[in-house]
Parts: structure tokens; sequence; C-alpha cells
């Protein structure tokens, strides 16, 4: 059996078990018991073999889970528990150890990932956009590397950090191609990013990428992770 919990304060968590369900029935037998639920409380949280959080607002999920009492069980089952969590934009943001970008007084983290994230990097809203990504551990997940890359108001890691006596930061993609977009009816808007920008990162059970999989129907990342979940399990 395996219990996957999506963070479920704010954000795209219904995207994210659309597309757990998806790739479970792919790679799973029909006997066998997968379940993605939504998680909101310590107790809902204590049932579950690995955690999504999604994108949104990384402020948001960060204040309703300091608020409900959840913040310290996410740090427990992250860094302590060490149980598999992929984190999606917002996500990734929450499960850095340093975040730069943020308001005046910071912003509670979870923290795991030795790396310090940029919030908004590529600029805001009106700043978005969506491009193909490489990404090279897909490899065994279809003939294509290439995944619709949706940028939202996204994150990069700007520095991997001396990693202790934890697991190594692995880089799993970087952004190929410097960003510049005109912007329909405006002035030519070019945006910070630039080729070779860390766009999704692993260091042992914690994963970060900087897009949203989850607004796509692509379920190819969701199938590979959750391989690495029952490998790990
Ligand atoms: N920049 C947002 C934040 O700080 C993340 C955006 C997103 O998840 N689409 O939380």
């Amino acid at each position: 059996a395996l219990t996957v919990g999506v963070l479920a304060l704010q954000g795209g968590f219904i995207e994210h078990i659309e597309l757990l369900n998806k790739a479970a029935s792919s790679i799973f037998s029909q006997d066998f018991a997968f379940e993605a639920v939504e998680v909101r409380t310590a107790q809902e949280l204590a049932r579950c073999d690995a955690l999504v959080i999604p994108g949104g607002e990384s402020t948001t999920i960060s204040f309703v889970a300091q608020q409900s009492g959840l913040l310290e069980p996410l740090r427990d089952f992250v860094k302590v528990q060490k149980k598999p969590v992929w984190g999606t934009c917002a996500g990734l943001i929450l499960l850095c150890d340093e975040a730069n970008g943020t308001k005046k007084g910071g912003q509670a983290l979870i923290g795991g990932l030795s790396v310090r994230v940029h919030r908004n990097h590529f600029g805001r809203q009106m700043e978005s956009f969506a491009t193909p990504v490489d990404l090279p551990f897909l490899a065994g997940e279809g003939n294509s590397e290439q995944f619709p890359g949706i940028f939202i108001r996204a994150p990069v890691v700007e520095e991997v950090l001396p990693h202790g006596d934890g697991p190594e930061v692995e880089v799993l993609a970087r952004l190929a191609n410097r960003v510049e977009r005109a912007k329909a009816g405006l002035s030519l808007a070019v945006t910070k990013g630039d080729a070779g920008d860390i766009i999704a990162v692993r260091q042992g059970s914690i994963m970060g990428t900087s897009f949203h999989p989850e607004l796509t129907s692509d379920a190819r990342i969701h199938s590979w992770w959750l391989k690495q979940v029952i490998r790990g399990l």
C-alpha cells in the first residue's frame, strides 16, 4: 500500500491529486492499494508515506501552516522522518533552507534542501511563461526528455549551500535558453531568466521543481517520482 499526501492549504493541490492518480493507474496493478489524499492536519500527514507540496503562494501556505500548527509536523516529516517530499514552485520555496526575495522579516520555511532559492526570480505575474524544459531524468518515462515547463512567478535555485553531513544536492535540470519575450502590446520585456538557471533539484528524499507539472496533463514526472518513492520504501 502507498498513501501519498498533497498539502491542501492553498494552491494547486487538486491538480496534483489528479496527476498522481493518473500516474498510479499506469504504474501500479489494480489490486495495489494506492491513495492520494489531501492533507490539512497533523493526523492526515501522519498517515502519509510521502508528500507533495503544490504551487501557489508560499507566504500564504506558510502562514496557514503556522496558524494551524502544521509547520512543525511538516518539518518533522521532511527533516526527521525523511519521508519523500516533492515541492513544485511555492512548494520548492518552502522546502529550501534559505530564501531570497521574501517580504521584510522573511517567511517561515519548512527547509531541508541545502540551497538558497530566489522567489519570483523571473519577475511579476506578467512575466510568467511556458517553455519546453529538458529533464534528463525522464529518459525512462517515454520517448522524450522534454517537458512543458510552466513558470508562474517562479523561483530558481540561486545557490547550492554546503550540505554538512546530509546527502549531496543533485541538480536535475537547468534552463536551456535565456528567457526573452516580447510582451503583447507592450515594450520588449527581457526577464531575468538565464540559460543555466537551476530549475530542478534533489537532495536525498527531497525534490523540488521551479515549474508546475500540475498545470499540465503530463504525468511523467509524477510517474517517475512515484517510482522513486516506491524504491525508497
Ligand atoms: N512566487 C510564489 C511564492 O513565493 C510562487 C509562485 C507559484 O507557486 N506559482 O510563493
